[in-house]
């Protein structure tokens, strides 16, 4: 494990908290890395190999995260040692015994993240009323039933056209990943009159040039099926949905799908990255080499967070769309505008604007440096 000082810079980590139960078997860490925009929202991961370091890494990413969004809140995350599948009754007691155990660390909101749900999130709500995330019964918007992120990428999706030669109305569209994020931005861009040529999963790719139908999709994903399973289209294996050719290419799938090795054969004009870090770094320098628009993960993506944020105000799913709505179009197009200004990637432009504005909320403090 890293020594903590060594992971410390001007924004943060604020606090470093670590939590023993040896009879219950718990073990945790909690990191608030900066609540300069206010107290800070991160999940919660259980897995049996969480470090201090990922921790502290993973709250910082949501200190930008959460500024990128611009939301009133920092950056915080935590980890508790343990196989997330556990038998229910086990879990209970650490979510249980962890959240109480940082009752007092008002700076910090739960959320769930890898190993963790929203019922984990309503046993918090139960012990220390502190978290989102939730189940609909006790005050939570169910994100992936109103499909919160693919909502917010059809609308980064509705500002980036601009800056590209086509219309959504008619363009063509390319998913990896039919799942959560997948279905739904595919159904928000068809309501727009886009075409969807071609969608993966874990089986397979479907193709279709003349369109697919995503509201028969979404049926066999429904009944446990694949896409492949889709009748009217051309069978493919998983790879190939990076070779179709189209206007728009959505992964929202896994990590780093998009690397050195194969950004040369996406044949697009934009990529959204509904995925968290679908592209490597150094093929976010080819696409923009290559005259692709790329909008990147923790701006395209922040959907699911915002929609967080404000069921923590207490507001409903009609308020949540709404200021997804407005959060996605607004710093899509700021970071369009200012990478396109600069020369520079939209990645490093989305980074400079979250971080500018973690500064400017730290100057206000009591021991502001900015
Ligand atoms: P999900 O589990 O609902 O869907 C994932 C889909 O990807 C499934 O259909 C699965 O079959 C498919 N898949 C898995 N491996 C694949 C592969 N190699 N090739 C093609 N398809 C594959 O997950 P989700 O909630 O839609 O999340 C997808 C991604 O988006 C993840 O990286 C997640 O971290 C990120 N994300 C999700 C949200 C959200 O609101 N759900 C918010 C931000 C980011």
């Amino acid at each position: 494990m890293n020594d903590i000082f060594s992971l410390a810079d001007e924004l943060g980590p604020l606090k470093v908290i670590h939590v023993h139960e040896p009879g219950i078997g718990l073990q945790g860490v909690l990191v608030v890395d900066n609540v300069a925009r206010g107290p800070s929202i991160g999940g919660v991961r259980m897995a049996e190999d969480v470090t201090t370091e990922e921790c502290a890494r993973l709250a910082r990413a949501m200190t930008f995260k959460n500024a990128a969004a611009d939301l009133p809140h920092g950056g915080g995350k935590s980890v508790l040692v343990g196989d997330p599948k556990m038998p229910r009754a086990q879990k209970q007691v650490l979510i249980r015994g962890f959240c109480r155990a940082l009752e007092e660390v008002e700076q910090y909101i739960f959320g769930p993240d890898m190993g963790t749900d929203e019922e984990c999130m309503a046993w918090v709500k139960d012990e220390i009323g502190r978290s989102v995330g939730l189940p609909r019964e006790v005050g939570g918007i169910p994100l992936d039933e109103i499909g919160a992120t693919g909502f917010g990428l059809s609308q980064a999706i509705d500002v980036a056209q601009e800056f590209c030669d086509f219309d959504t109305s008619g363009a063509r569209f390319a998913v990896q990943g039919f799942g959560a994020v997948g279905k739904h931005v595919s159904r928000f861009l068809c309501a727009a009159g886009a075409i969807a040529v071609a969608v993966s999963d874990s089986s397979g790719t479907i193709y279709n040039p003349d369109g697919l139908d995503v509201d028969s999709l979404i049926e066999l994903k429904a009944a446990g099926k694949s896409v492949v399973e889709y009748g009217a289209g051309e069978q493919r294996n998983g790879d190939a949905i990076i070779d179709i050719e189209c206007d728009i290419w959505i992964p929202a799938a896994r990590p780093d799908v998009i690397h050195e090795n194969n950004v040369h054969r996406l044949n697009t004009k934009l990529v959204v990255q509904g995925a968290n870090i679908p592209v490597t770094y150094a093929a976010e320098k080819t696409l923009q080499q290559r005259g692709i628009l790329n909008i990147p993960d923790f701006i395209a993506n922040a959907g699911g967070v915002i929609c967080a944020a404000i069921e923590y105000q207490g507001a409903g799913e009609a308020a949540a769309l709404a200021a997804i709505e407005e959060k996605l179009r607004r710093n899509t197009r700021e970071v369009l505008e200012t990478a396109q200004r600069e020369q520079i990637l939209p990645r490093d432009a989305a980074l400079a604007m979250a971080r500018k504005r973690v500064e400017q909320a730290m100057s206000y403090r009591r021991w502001h440096i900015f």
